[in-house]
């Protein structure tokens, strides 16, 4: 597979999970990919070695760090904006810094990352983000912070594709339901309860979002923009 050679990409939060599999995508597929993180250093210098794709330290809470990172990389073909926390819980208990940090990782780096890659950005240029069904769907309580900040990059992608789809550069979410990861394990406490809603009632694997990353990014989706993809299994159905 060489489909994106020539392409440089940028993959905000790469080292584990969902953007792991992102990263791995994009580098089998030829590209120049570059990814941040923003702890597991060991984790993300193994996955560079495997993959030839450059690990860089970057706080997606942190505003101008990100500005920085993406004015850095370049005239970027694609930029991806995977890195995102959870804050779950009662909205009466929960520390308020903890959502506002969530915000800033969520909602503010994405709109940043999103407009200062479109600086530089070639036509044809892809944007996309991974938001969550729960952007669409909230079936129990406790993740009202969660998918407030998900809920926030749809009406992100579907105003910054009007703004951009002029010079040919695409803007999508991705929003997936439950993914095995470490902030999601396929045998978490959480499982039955979210199995319980699905139409395919398992986990599904980093890889899946990955393909669906993959085809946006490609030649056959630059008619796709300003457009939310659910890769589910029949959560939000
Ligand atoms: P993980 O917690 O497994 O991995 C998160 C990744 O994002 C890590 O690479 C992490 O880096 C990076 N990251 C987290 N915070 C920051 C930060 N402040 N700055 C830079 N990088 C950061 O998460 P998932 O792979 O499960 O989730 C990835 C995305 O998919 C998130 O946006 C999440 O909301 C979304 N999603 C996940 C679902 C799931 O069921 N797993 C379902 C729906 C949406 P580091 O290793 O340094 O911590």
């Amino acid at each position: 597979m060489a489909g994106f050679q020539g392409k440089s990409v940028l993959v905000l939060g790469g080292s584990r999970g969902i953007g792991a599999a992102i990263v791995r995508r994009f580098a089998a597929e030829g590209a120049a990919v570059t990814f941040t993180y923003a702890s597991s250093r060991e984790v993300a210098e193994r996955l560079a070695a495997e993959t030839g794709a450059t690990a860089v330290v970057t706080d997606s809470a942190d505003r101008d760090a990100v500005i920085a990172r993406v004015r850095e990389s370049g005239p970027l073909d694609v930029l991806v904006v995977n890195a995102g926390v959870g804050a779950f819980g009662d909205p009466l208990e929960q520390d308020p810094d903890a959502v506002d940090r969530l915000i800033r990782i969520n909602v503010n780096a994405p709109y940043h990352a999103a407009v200062e890659a479109a600086r530089r950005m070639p036509e044809g240029g892809r944007i996309i983000v991974i938001g969550s069904v729960n952007g669409d769907r909230i079936p129990f309580p406790g993740l009202s912070a969660y998918a407030m900040s998900k809920s926030a990059l749809q009406g992100m992608a579907r105003g910054l594709a009007r703004d951009f789809g002029p010079r040919g550069i695409t803007v999508n979410v991705v929003q997936p339901g439950p993914i095995d990861t470490d902030l999601n394990p396929a045998d978490g406490p959480m499982k039955d309860i979210q199995h319980a809603v699905m139409a395919i009632k398992r986990h599904g694997r980093p890889e899946d979002v990955a393909g669906m990353v993959a085809w946006l990014a490609g030649p056959e989706a630059s008619f796709v923009t300003g457009a939310m993809h659910t890769i589910d299994g029949g959560f939000g159905a």
